[in-house]
């Protein structure tokens, strides 16, 4: 390839390669030309040495980085000879953020990712924002970040994404309301004793969508929705009483945008990550992508239906974040993380998650606003403690 040919690639830097976005996001860039099309300036993990190390030399990356401190020399050693550089811990991460890109793929789960995607959100890059923990905890911080940065946010979550898609630009002030699907997930039928029995692995196995452990749990106890609830009123600047969820199991509409000359506008597609992620890196233009062509004869049918609030508590207690506003996102999602591992550990159970959510928020519900991201930082943590505390896990 010749040098004029190489200042023409497009750079994308991936945090959470590792991951099951991050793994998507890999497969979409080579389907769309591989080396030849993309550079990677940098790429994250955590716990999977040995594919990040094998991702970092297939992609030619500039900077390799693991969350884990404790595994910098495994990785070093992983790459040796190749010319890469190699970081771990969290500074690392937010160095990954720092490197020079075009565009950055926030794939990180959960608050975790934070701190990486403002450094590439600093450096005007845009941003493909899987990683929605960003805008339940940091909502506003983030999206005036954004706009200081500069950059495009592009939305990952298929839900999200697919209201970008069908959002006219010139419309906005005609927006009536978002409609988000849910798939209702494994329990969408389940009595509530039924869902008080499971287990993690029986939680963690989605019906329509392969996904990281941790977001399809949260797709069974619909924690998923209400985060995406949140995640739509910052992204898209709704009041909350505009933003709606219905229950649609086949997953075949991914959301839609109700206006107000009562036209309703849909994304459809196959239930597919890599059909959110390649619109996203590919935009404004549309690629070609490897993912499954609708057969509507064989679909046949489409249904529909109200979530339960009684067996999910969840989205209340999203609508109830928003109501009050502040540092409630920040308090929801860290609570939920933290109930959300325990109950992994098998040491409670998947109805509890709701409970402790709601009574950190009610514990913590105070009027104040986040002037600064330490502020977010600290609710967090709060959360967590209060959560664990409810639990009666050690600190
Ligand atoms: P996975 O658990 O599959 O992957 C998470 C990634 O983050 C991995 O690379 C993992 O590294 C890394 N990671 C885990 N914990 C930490 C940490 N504490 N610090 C830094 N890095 C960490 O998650 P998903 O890919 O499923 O989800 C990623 C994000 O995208 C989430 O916010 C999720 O809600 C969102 N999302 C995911 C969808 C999906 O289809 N999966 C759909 C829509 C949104 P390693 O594996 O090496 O340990
Ligand atoms: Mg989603």
């Amino acid at each position: 390839m010749n040098s004029a040919a190489f200042a023409t690639k497009r750079r994308i830097s991936i945090l959470g390669s590792t991951g099951s976005i991050g793994r998507n996001t890999l497969d979409v860039m080579e389907h769309l030309g591989g080396r030849d099309a993309f550079a990677v300036p940098a790429i994250t993990g955590m716990g999977n040495i040995e594919l990040l190390a094998r991702q970092a030399r297939q992609t030619g990356a500039g900077f390799a980085a693991t969350a884990d401190p404790d595994r910098y020399a495994e990785l070093k050693s992983a790459l040796a000879g190749s010319g890469i550089e190699v970081g771990a811990g969290p500074s690392a991460l937010i160095e990954a953020g720092h490197r020079d890109t075009d565009l950055l793929l926030a794939g990180i789960v959960g608050i975790a990712g934070l701190a990486p995607t403002l450094a590439a959100v600093a450096g005007g890059a845009d941003i493909a924002l899987a990683n929605k923990e960003c805008l339940v905890s940091a909502g506003d911080l983030f999206t005036a970040a954004m706009s200081r940065g500069g950059g495009r946010l592009l939305p990952v979550d298929s839900e999200h994404n697919a209201i970008f898609q069908v959002l006219e630009e010139n419309q906005r002030h005609a927006v009536e309301r978002i409609i988000l699907t849910a798939s209702g997930g494994p329990f969408r039928d389940y009595t509530r004793e039924q869902m008080a029995a499971v287990t993690p692995e029986i939680a963690a196995a989605h019906p329509n969508w392969s996904m990281g452990i941790k977001i399809s749990i949260d797709s069974a106890s619909m924690f998923n929705k209400a985060l995406e609830m949140i995640e739509a009123r910052h992204l898209f600047g709704l009041r909350p009483d505009q933003i709606e969820v219905i229950v649609h199991p086949q997953s075949i509409i991914h959301s839609m945008v109700g206006y107000s000359d009562g036209s309703v506008l849909a994304q459809l597609g196959a239930p597919d990550m890599r059909h959110a992620i390649g619109y996203a890196i590919s935009h404004p233009r549309r690629a070609n992508l490897p993912v499954e062509r609708l057969d509507f004869a064989r679909l046949a049918r489409l249904d529909f239906s109200a979530p339960d609030e009684t067996r999910f508590p969840a989205l209340a207690l999203a609508r109830i974040a928003m109501q009050r506003g502040g540092l409630q996102g920040a308090i929801l999602n860290g609570a939920k993380e933290a109930a959300l591992d325990v109950f992994i550990a098998g040491r409670t159970g998947f109805l509890d998650m709701a409970d402790i959510v709601a009574e950190t928020m009610d514990r913590l519900h105070d009027g104040r606003e986040a002037a600064s991201i330490e502020d977010v930082y600290a609710a967090d943590r709060e959360a967590r403690a209060v959560a664990r505390s409810l639990l009666r896990e050690p600190a």
